[in-house]
């Protein structure tokens, strides 16, 4: 077999077997293809696309190109979520414990946040003592008594996926359907649940900008989840503007464990009940409403709000942090930007507001930065609300006073001040099971 009859079929739009999908996905991640043929071969997917024979075949490739983690100890009770990056999306951090208390077993893998968007590992490593790196063997143990462990990416987990992501980034080939799809869902076959939930956001805040697109990939995504054999569904939610208030690590957590005491915003409250319920309803079999009459039990009964206590300081977290979290989030500098005119708030560039928390210190501009854990925004006025000149849109916070200026005009150039009363948009546009 040769590498460049695989290009060269792909180009004449024809369909590639399994053998020859294999054998690129083997080849390259070994070494023995070099990056131009791989690039042309994914330029030659991006333009011809894939069918969903060549999508399955492409994703188990990738998903079985390096370990995998086996949770069949637990049954059909593993159950994991993904969401595709947001501003504020915090989710993670509460429905993890809601569904763990009600029997579910979360042996979660998160990322750290990279560009606007921010990452679970980087949240949780603002409680002080919490370990986002365990053993494998003590990572299950925890899964098997606690109901949930999350931990960074650890081993080597989708090879195929990193090389073939990192090359797409740089020939201009990463929004394909077919290779996002194979990217993200590989990552979760290896992960190894039996059920999956996947959040694709929309918006300005997301990847997916638009819902005819968000709506393709959610799709596609859970279709090739099926054809792999998974339990899966995915919510399609709204990131037109950032989910909840707070947005930076430990102001993020903080307003996790309010919506798990039963307050917090009610937007964050909407999106992780929705998510939790498709999460109880995969892994339990039972009917939606069944499962989020337990979801919100979970949440007024105080069941969730333990078993994060109980998961975190498992895991290292300092008890002494959910006495009064407050105390953790010290900065140097901190101060609210004021609208400068009446009017509705017609849009909020998510996308920008996220860039002004990186500019603060919540998040990284490559992956070498550091992150300040008390660094970020706490958002007081959102899309549709009307405020008076001089009213705080927001209060910022940081440690590096020098970027004050430059965050503020940031946050004021993304907040559209105007007249008309916008339109009012869906926060949870679909469900696909
Ligand atoms: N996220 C991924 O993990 N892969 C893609 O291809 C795009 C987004």
């Amino acid at each position: 077999m040769r590498m460049y009859d695989i290009i060269r079929k792909k180009r004449d739009g024809e369909v590639l077997t399994n053998e020859e999908i294999a054998f690129f996905v083997k080849g390259y991640t070994e070494g023995s293809i070099p990056d131009y043929q791989a690039s042309a071969l994914c330029m030659a997917i991006f333009y011809k696309g894939m069918t969903h024979e060549e999508t399955v075949a492409l994703t188990q490739c990738m998903a079985t190109s390096g370990d995998t983690v086996d949770l069949s100890r637990f049954g059909t009770l593993s159950v994991d979520k993904h969401s595709t990056g947001g501003v504020g999306d915090k989710t993670t951090l509460i429905v993890a414990p809601i569904v763990a208390s009600l029997g579910g077993k979360v042996a979660k893998m998160s990322g750290r946040g990279l560009g606007h968007t921010g990452g679970t590992v980087d949240k949780l490593e603002s409680i002080p003592g919490y370990k986002t790196s365990l053993a494998p063997e003590r990572f299950m143990e925890q899964v098997e008594k606690i109901g949930v462990s999350v931990i960074g990416q650890t081993g080597n987990l989708t090879p195929a996926d990193k090389k073939l992501y990192a090359l797409r980034d740089v020939t201009a080939t990463v929004d394909s359907i077919p290779m996002i799809v194979s990217s993200i869902m590989s990552k979760k076959l290896a992960a190894g649940c039996h059920s999956i939930v996947l959040d694709v956001k929309v918006g300005s805040g997301a990847f997916m900008k638009t819902l005819a697109d968000a709506e393709k990939l959610a799709g596609e995504m859970v279709s090739i989840g099926k054809s792999c054999g998974r339990n899966i569904a995915a919510v399609l939610t709204d990131m037109d503007r950032p989910l909840g208030s707070a947005v930076g690590n430990v102001l993020e957590v903080i307003e996790a464990i309010e919506v798990l005491k039963g307050n917090g915003p009610e937007d964050l409250r909407e999106v992780c009940v929705a998510l939790a319920t498709e999460m109880v309803t995969l892994y339990k079999g039972v009917p939606v409403e069944e499962a989020k009459a337990l979801v919100l039990d979970a949440l007024t009964s105080g069941k969730a709000y333990a078993k994060m206590v109980e998961w975190v300081t498992a895991q290292g977290g300092d008890p002494a942090f959910f006495e009064d979290p407050n105390n953790y989030t010290g900065v140097t500098t901190a101060g609210y930007v004021a609208a400068d005119k009446d009017g509705y708030i017609q849009k909020m560039d998510t996308e920008l507001i996220g860039d002004t928390a990186v500019i603060l210190g919540a998040g990284r501009a490559t992956k070498e930065d550091s992150i300040d854990p008390a660094a970020g925004i706490m958002i007081e006025k959102k899309t549709g609300d009307y405020v008076k000149k001089g009213e705080f849109l927001c209060r910022l916070r940081t440690n590096a006073p020098d970027k004050w200026e430059e965050a503020v005009a940031l946050y004021r150039s993304a907040v559209v001040i105007g007249d008309e009363k916008p339109e009012e948009k869906p926060l949870i546009y679909k469900i696909i099971r």
